[in-house]
């Protein structure tokens, strides 16, 4: 059974092509600059020469015919026949409360994914998009969705709920729902194996730390709090957003800088984090970089981070009256020694001890905490993708 994997932005859209006898890639692959000028697509068959193509892709639906058309073709695709796909998976950023889990996509669906796009106004149309494009081109495949949110619907009502008034919940389901699901479930499933526990014994606190970031409490395999909110800028210091802050703060700088809401949003969305606070970049490597090169606000980024990973697994560990094993993953968690070494420095109380050679590995699964220690760190790379098709599947074979 082959299983199309598509991640769909606003002007972007990311594939894989799984064969999930064995859950191998066949290719994979990226759309840049659809609806602009100078859009192409980047495939990278397995086993062939990576193939790119500049050509004009006006719409989702030009580029998924584009993703098709390479999957298909006789020099670098991967397939013979569309026939030879099964189902097409989509990530979809938010589900609401209307998705406890992944789910066959009907036009029921497809409405309540509608009605969650003022919830996620960036991310839930361009992966409606993306679904109506498939439906186009793929009248016959069944398509499945997969959402950022629907492992964190477990979370109980005290994790949930924000201090405001509680009509704004009734009426505008305003509360934490949390984001990175699909990773945070991934990886905590893959810590049991590592660690040779059941996940329904273990207490995990999961960090996602990427140019988005979030810490979850994973509680018997269950997320029970998460620190990214009504949409992904709660929790964190990350990349480019804000994190946590005084919302105080925001009508202050409104005022004194002359701001609209949507310029408000934009700074906290795109300006801030460790690119707002160190004025070097977003990627952490060159904020490490410049920290290295005696950079003292890049220095105070780093810093200011680490602690706030640091603070969130205190509290996640509060959550669940103890913690089994921390787990690091995505781009900065998964390759910066420095990083892992820096946030865990914060966790002597709960008798984590590094051990650096161990801890001196890029982007594989390893536990980098002594024998001794009382609590495990782990690092564990994440595969949202193959999450995606795992589900997929699961739901056809249902
Ligand atoms: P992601 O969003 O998961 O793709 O993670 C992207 C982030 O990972 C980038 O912003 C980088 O800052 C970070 N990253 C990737 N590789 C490294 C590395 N070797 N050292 C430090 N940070 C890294």
């Amino acid at each position: 059974m082959n299983i199309l994997v598509l991640n769909c932005g606003s002007s972007s859209l990311k594939y894989q092509l799984f064969n999930m006898n064995g859950e191998i890639v066949l290719a994979k692959g990226l759309c840049e600059r659809i609806g602009i000028d100078g859009s192409q697509l980047k495939h990278e068959p397995s086993g062939k020469d990576e193939f790119i193509c500049q050509k004009e892709m006006k719409s989702h639906t030009d580029a998924v015919q584009m993703v098709l058309d390479a999957l298909l073709d006789a020099n670098h695709g991967v397939i013979k026949s569309i026939d030879e796909i099964n189902a097409v998976g989509h990530r979809v950023v938010h589900g609401g409360e209307f998705f406890v889990d992944s789910a066959i996509i009907t036009d029921e669906v497809i409405k309540a994914v509608e009605e969650c796009s003022s919830l996620a106004p960036l991310h839930n149309p361009p992966n409606l998009i993306g679904i109506n494009a498939c439906k186009e081109l793929m009248p016959k495949v069944p398509q499945v969705a997969v959402f950022d949110t629907s492992f964190h619907q477990t979370m109980p009502e005290k994790a949930y709920l924000y201090a405001i008034p509680y009509e704004l919940y009734d009426k505008h389901k305003i509360r934490k729902y949390g984001f990175h699901g699909t990773s945070h479930r991934y990886v905590s499933a893959e810590a049991a194996k590592l660690i040779g526990k059941p996940l329904e014994s273990l207490k995990l606190i999961t960090c996602h730390l990427g140019n988005g970031a979030s810490v979850c409490a994973v509680d018997k395999g269950k997320s029970v709090d998460t620190s990214m909110g009504l949409t992904p800028l709660e929790g964190l210091a990350m990349g480019t957003r804000s994190g946590d802050l005084d919302p105080a703060v925001i009508p202050f700088i409104m005022e004194k800088e002359g701001l609209s809401i949507k310029d408000a949003e934009n700074m906290l969305n795109k300006k801030s984090g460790v690119l707002g606070v160190s004025g070097v970049s977003s990627d952490f490597r060159d904020i490490e970089q410049a920290a290295d090169d005696g950079n003292e606000r890049a220095n105070a980024a780093l810093e200011l981070f680490y602690y706030r990973v640091a603070k969130y697994v205190g509290s996640y560990a509060t959550a669940m009256n103890g913690v089994d094993a921390i787990v690091f993953t995505a781009g900065l968690g998964e390759n910066s020694k420095i990083a892992r070494a820096k946030i865990s420095e914060y966790f002597g109380y709960l008798g984590v001890k590094v051990d650096t050679a161990k801890n001196d590995c890029r982007g594989k699964a390893v536990i980098f905490s002594t024998d001794d220690s009382t609590t495990k760190a782990l690092v564990m790379p994440t595969n949202e993708e193959l999450v995606i098709a795992r589900d997929s599947k699961m739901l056809l074979d249902k």
